[in-house]
């Protein structure tokens, strides 16, 4: 099989390289990528790969139906770059200020393309239904993956699989683990209202700052006192503001941040007790408060089974899979997950003598080497020929 898989994949390498310098130098904003959108439309229709009616905006999904028997399966690329204003020195450096791919979409979406441009030459190897699913918006809540699904993306799709690229992680190299792998995230705010007054009578006024203090040092408290300490999770406490003269007592302080989990099951309970907490400690003092959630996306958890398979087909190929410590960050990629069983790899893109492989993503100088997707290409080939028993 490993011949077979490098074979496909060494005949994709130039124009993979190509696109993805064609969508590095033209980034587009979240729900914003009507040119990126249409280069996919126009891409899968050169391939004659139809595309699934009634997706909602920018995202576009391809289906290619085998002649042969088999499971529905997805392959997911995001597409969407971030305002980042891109100080790369590169030959395909951003072309528009203030936009970068600044978190390695550019190489999703080109390695999504150069599957479905193997898939469609090699029909014999497609076993049922693959879906080529181009997602919009992962960097901006509510994310692109949640309307897929409204759209029904996922319901005749029996397995999936995402990728992610890597800065800080070698060429070669693949991180992934079962269970959860990111997290559930949201952002809390607080409103305390008081009583404002004079700065010499505090006692006819209600300050709402050492209240806000109080309800702060207590939210630190909520993790010990509601998740196991098996469970990862944090709550930060990241801004207050209040006040802005000695002598004026505020009437009203605001404070919020965010909390990041990796068990679905326990956002709603965390967030019930931030609220309760607040409101007792407002109480107390005879202030109110009002709490505002944004909910951003859930716990990303890989199915073990698929995982596994995965696993497998990194070894085969000859790389080195990385079982990884679950993170809190975020990957809308979660959605998909609550629906059907799927697994998510991350795929290193750093080379050891280019420091600037190591640089965070999201920042202006991020980089990930091309050499990245052709591994991820191979990894994907491969687990598909695992995943309807080709290999
Ligand atoms: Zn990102
Ligand atoms: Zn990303």
């Amino acid at each position: 099989m490993k011949e077979l898989v490098q074979q496909l994949v060494s005949e994709q390498k130039e124009q993979m390289f190509a696109d993805r310098h064609y969508l590095h130098m033209h980034p587009e904003l979240s729900f914003e990528e009507y040119e990126t959108s249409k280069w996919i439309k126009d891409n899968l229709a050169k391939l004659n790969i139809p595309l699934q009616e009634g997706i909602t905006g920018t995202s576009v999904v391809g289906v290619l139906k085998g002649d042969q028997p088999g499971p529905t399966i997805m392959f997911r690329a995001d597409f969407d770059a971030l305002p980042v204003n891109e100080e790369n020195d590169l030959p395909y450096k951003s072309t528009v200020p203030n936009v970068m791919h600044a978190c390695g979409h550019d190489t999703h979406c080109a390695t999504l393309m150069a599957l479905a441009r193997v898939m469609s030459s090699h029909k014999d190897l497609v076993r049922g239904t693959i879906k080529f699913v181009f997602q919009c918006g992962e960097e901006k809540l509510p994310g692109g993956a949640i309307q897929l699904c409204k759209d029904g993306v996922m319901k005749d799709v029996d397995y999936g699989f995402g990728m992610h690229s890597a800065a800080g992680l070698e060429v070669g190299k693949i991180q992934s683990g079962s269970g959860a792998i990111s997290a559930a995230v949201a952002t809390y705010e607080i409103k305390v209202t008081g009583k404002g007054g004079h700065g010499s009578r505090e006692d006819k006024a209600v300050n709402p700052l050492p209240i806000a203090c109080a309800i702060g040092s207590a939210i630190n408290q909520i993790t010990t006192e509601t998740v196991s300490p098996l469970d990862a999770c944090t709550i930060t406490v990241a801004y207050m503001h209040c006040g802005q003269y000695p002598n004026i007592i505020p009437g009203e302080a605001v404070l919020g941040g965010n909390i990041r989990i990796l068990n679905n099951d326990l956002m709603d309970p965390i967030i019930q007790k931030i609220d309760a907490v607040s409101k007792g400690i407002a109480a107390a003092w005879g202030a109110e408060t009002e709490l505002s959630i944004i909910k951003g996306y859930p716990a990303d958890v890989n199915d073990k089974a698929l995982t596994d398979v995965a696993f497998e087909a990194i070894e085969e190929m000859g790389y080195e899979g990385i079982h990884m410590e679950p993170s809190l960050g975020a990957e809308d990629f979660a959605y998909y997950a609550m629906e059907k069983p799927c697994t998510f790899i991350h795929v290193g893109g750093a080379v050891k003598d280019k420091p600037e492989t190591y640089n965070p993503h999201h920042s202006k100088g991020f980089q990930v080497v091309d050499d990245l997707m052709p591994v991820a290409l191979e990894c994907e080939i491969a687990w598909y020929l695992k995943m309807t028993k080709q290999g």
